[in-house]
């Protein structure tokens, strides 16, 4: 590149417009009516900033500086990357219904409709509408939990830790709680029964062992410092071989002959037996009320498929003095929450129709033939988009229910299976090929495995998949050449 001499590098800063001239001009007009002027003074700097710099490192030679349309193209570029919403949507084939990572249950139409209309008019949130008074917002939506889940009382909080926190701040501070150690539960994300515990104010008494915790055991730990018996759902893993638990129908006779009240976390929580659908099955939290339970704790946006929520039923004493701890207050849902619980757990009112309306439920048990429909349907798409350095396969897969939903079931489904065409170097394009895949407008998240990637599309349902195909076409033959190298 020729040299630029010193009287030619200032002839040429000269001739860079001003912000002000760029800003007032024609062209900038729609970007000021769309960011404002503040953001887009800003921008127009950044870009003007830029072309000096460009001019002084001689990069642009002699060329003329850019004009001003050049200049407001380049701050639109800017101003459309800022302004891009850092939350984005995504395709979820990871083949995992309930992903944590990806947000979990996705709301039924009832549900988003309803959010709306909270979101944008006032509404009776604590107002009682019958005496003009003061409400709860428990209020709202009590009812219907009790009559879903045959407990005495309810109340919500913003997700299931919380309500396990909650739960044992009221009711165990400065108590015991006894835990089987085969029950000492670590979630995803940070949720440890003994931290929580700890956090509550309450004392672990741990009892059993990892693998067989008897009756006995229980019997023999109950003592005046004990609050509460509690039991939690192995959400995320299985003891297999020579085990023991004590069932709930046999633990709540002992709690209640020794007084003391008994509470189950049953981290999802589902409101129906999955079985008719040919799930694998789960204590429904009716069935753990009507075992004896005093309290169950369960998330909002595991199986129940509803926003993020702690759900607290049973003993009406008990949820009493729950809801008049402190932390209730710091814990409570916000108006959107129980605008989307409601209409969802009022789905569960026609179970027959659930099937179709919930969405979680819909995915779950979405059929092979429509799954392996869309595979066939996909595959030569894609692997036209992709071009001849990929092979791509429509396959049989397993996906998984998630979110410490039944860990250990897998669901037979179908999907798109991608491998490198020649086996060599397939490890590195796949992995390119994944990034690639999480780079694009609407990224799209698979998973690798068995030196393939793998792309399930159980919860690609119809009315996005042809969005899924056209990205594909549109944007990823554009990086075909990229890949390959
Ligand atoms: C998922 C889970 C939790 C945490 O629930 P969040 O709603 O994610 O806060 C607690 N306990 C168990 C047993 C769980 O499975």
């Amino acid at each position: 590149m020729s040299e630029v001499s010193g009287s030619e590098l200032n002839a040429l800063l000269a001739r860079v417009p001003a912000v002000e001239k760029v800003v007032a001009s024609a062209a900038a007009r729609p970007l000021v009516e769309q960011y404002g002027r503040t953001q887009v003074v800003d921008a127009v700097r950044a870009a003007l900033d830029a072309l000096r710099r460009s001019l002084q490192a001689g990069a642009s030679g002699t060329a003329p500086p850019a004009d001003e349309a050049q200049i407001v193209a380049s701050a639109a570029s800017t101003l459309a990357a800022r302004s891009q919403s850092r939350l984005r949507t995504v395709f979820n084939l990871t083949g995992t219904v309930l992903h944590t990572n990806l947000g979990r249950a996705l709301l039924p139409d009832e549900a988003v409709r309803a959010v709306i209309d909270t979101m944008t008019r006032p509404a009776n949130l604590e107002f009682d509408l019958a005496t003009g008074r003061r409400g709860d917002r428990d209020d709202l939506i009590d009812d219907l939990i009790c009559e879903l889940t045959g407990a005495e009382a309810a109340t919500v909080v913003n997700n299931n830790a919380a309500a396990v926190l909650l739960t044992l701040s009221a009711l165990a501070s400065k108590k015991e709680v006894i835990v089987s150690r085969g029950e000492l539960v670590e979630i995803g994300g940070a949720f440890r029964i003994p931290d929580i515990m700890s956090r509550a104010g309450a004392k672990l008494r741990e009892v059993g062992t990892t693998n067989r915790t008897h009756l006995k055991d229980y019997e023999d730990a109950i003592d005046p410092r004990t609050a509460l018996l509690m039991k939690v759902h192995c959400s995320n893993y299985a003891i297999h071989g020579f085990t023991k638990s004590v069932a709930l129908d046999e633990l709540a006779p002992l709690a209640r002959a020794r007084g003391v009240p008994v509470a189950v976390d049953l981290g999802s929580g589902t409101l129906v037996d999955l079985a008719q659908w040919g799930l694998p099955g789960e204590p429904t939290v009716r069935q753990t009320v009507e075992a004896g339970a005093d309290l169950v704790t369960f998330s909002g946006d595991k199986l129940l498929g509803g926003p993020q929520a702690g759900l607290i039923v049973g003993n009406a004493e008990l949820i009493r003095k729950i809801k008049k701890h402190p932390l209730k207050r710091a814990l409570r849902v916000g108006k959107l929450t129980l605008a989307a619980l409601e209409p969802v757990l009022q789905l569960y009112r026609a179970p027959e129709l659930l099937r179709e309306r919930l969405t979680t439920l819909r995915l779950l048990t979405r059929p092979m033939a429509d799954m392996q429909a869309a595979a066939d349907r996909l595959r030569p798409v894609v692997h036209q988009a992709l071009g001849d350095t990929f092979n791509v396969t429509s396959e049989p897969m397993f996906s998984q229910i998630g979110s410490g939903a039944l860990p250990v079931d897998q669901l037979p489904s179908y999907g798109l299976v991608v491998r490198a065409a020649t086996g060599k170097r397939n490890g590195r394009m796949l992995m390119k090929l994944e990034k690639a895949l999480r780079e694009l407008p609407r990224p799209v998240i698979g998973r690798i495995a068995d030196d393939a990637l793998r792309l399930d599309l159980r919860c690609l349902e119809a009315a996005d998949e042809a969005a899924f195909a056209a990205q594909f076409v549109a944007q990823f033959a554009k990086q075909e050449t990229e890949l390959r190298a």
